[in-house]
């Protein structure tokens, strides 16, 4: 069953990812121009549609499923008009954008999550933005400067951490990620924050490395504190498209992500990509990315997503 709009969802919200998306629509609409008003549906429109969702990189496998079952419909004259075309992909796109189970609470606190990503995909501006729907909840978070390869990631979680009312543990660049990890999760505990997040190194020329690292500070975090991490969000780049996903299948393979934050999706005309990556990797895109300020982070609704493509 597609989800509810949230009841909570602040004002602005759909505007937000309606915002977000308006690359990819506009290339969509582009490609659609007049076809969902007063159109009469055929084959023809049934491929010029094909070419558009392709054009938007949803890719080939994720295009077919789409539109199976709108062709189904069409052969079988279940649908007349390319308004209840539209309504059906949005619906289908809804659909296969459901995938693996909802986010774990923790037992008690701290709700640990684990963040993985390339350098430059966005990773650190997420851990920033989702630190302050926290804050801004109400919750205390703590935030745990992982990345010690470069001494510019420990900065910048610093200052996102003085903005944003949350506290950094930190060591010096160079030292053991481990060992972070582990300073942070005792620190959560005692300190009794309600959210620790921990960002993590992105370099890419050392995947091997980083990728044995990265293992070591999951056993730490499932060590020091019981049933965490909580959920394993990889950051993956809208603007690189379908290329990620071999890209995410090795963070998977490594750690096992239980969620994905799709950052600027704003930036791009590529995201119906974020649907073939949901289905190519049967995990759920938990957030997307929609500017650079704080605020621009939103929480991911299937069917709101779906009918923003089409609207
Ligand atoms: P990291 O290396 O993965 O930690 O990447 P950063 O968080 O430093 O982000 C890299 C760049 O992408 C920065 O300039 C961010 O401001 C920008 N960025 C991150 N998320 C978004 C987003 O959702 N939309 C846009 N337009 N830019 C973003």
């Amino acid at each position: 069953m597609p989800a509810e709009v949230p009841p909570t969802a602040p004002s602005g919200f759909l505007s937000r990812l309606h915002d977000g998306l308006r690359k990819t629509r506009d290339g969509l609409r582009q490609k659609l121009e007049g076809l969902f008003v007063g159109v009469p549906l055929d084959e023809a429109t049934l491929e010029i549609l094909e070419e558009a969702l392709l054009s938007s990189d949803l890719g080939p496998a994720t295009t077919a499923a789409i539109l199976e079952p709108a062709r189904a419909a069409f052969r079988r004259q279940g649908i007349t008009t390319v308004e209840a075309m539209r309504d059906l992909l949005a619906e289908r796109v809804a659909e296969l954008l459901q995938v693996g189970p909802p986010p774990r609470p923790p037992l008690s606190p701290p709700h640990v999550t684990l963040f993985l990503g390339v350098n430059g995909s966005g990773k650190t501006t997420t851990i920033a933005k989702l630190a302050k729907r926290h804050r801004d909840a109400g919750e205390a978070v703590l935030l745990a400067a992982g990345d010690t390869f470069r001494a510019a990631a420990i900065e910048q979680l610093q200052i996102w951490g003085r903005r944003i009312g949350a506290d950094v543990i930190a060591h010096k660049p160079g030292a053991d990620p481990a060992a972070v990890v582990f300073d942070s999760c005792k620190a959560a505990t005692a300190r009794k924050v309600q959210r620790l997040l921990i960002d993590t190194a992105g370099r890419l020329h050392t995947r091997q490395n980083l990728m044995e690292e990265l293992k070591k500070m999951h056993r730490v975090i499932a060590r020091e504190v019981p049933g965490a991490p909580h959920e394993t969000l990889l950051v993956l780049d809208a603007t690189t498209g379908l290329n990620v996903i071999a890209q995410a299948r090795e963070f998977h393979q490594a750690v096992g992500v239980t969620g994905l934050v799709i950052a600027k999706l704003d930036g791009t005309a590529k995201g119906g990509a974020v649907v073939a990556i949901a289905q190519a990797l049967q995990i759920p895109v938990r957030y997307v990315g929609v500017g650079e300020a704080p605020d621009d982070l939103q929480p991911f609704d299937p069917r709101e997503f779906a009918t923003a493509l089409f609207s």
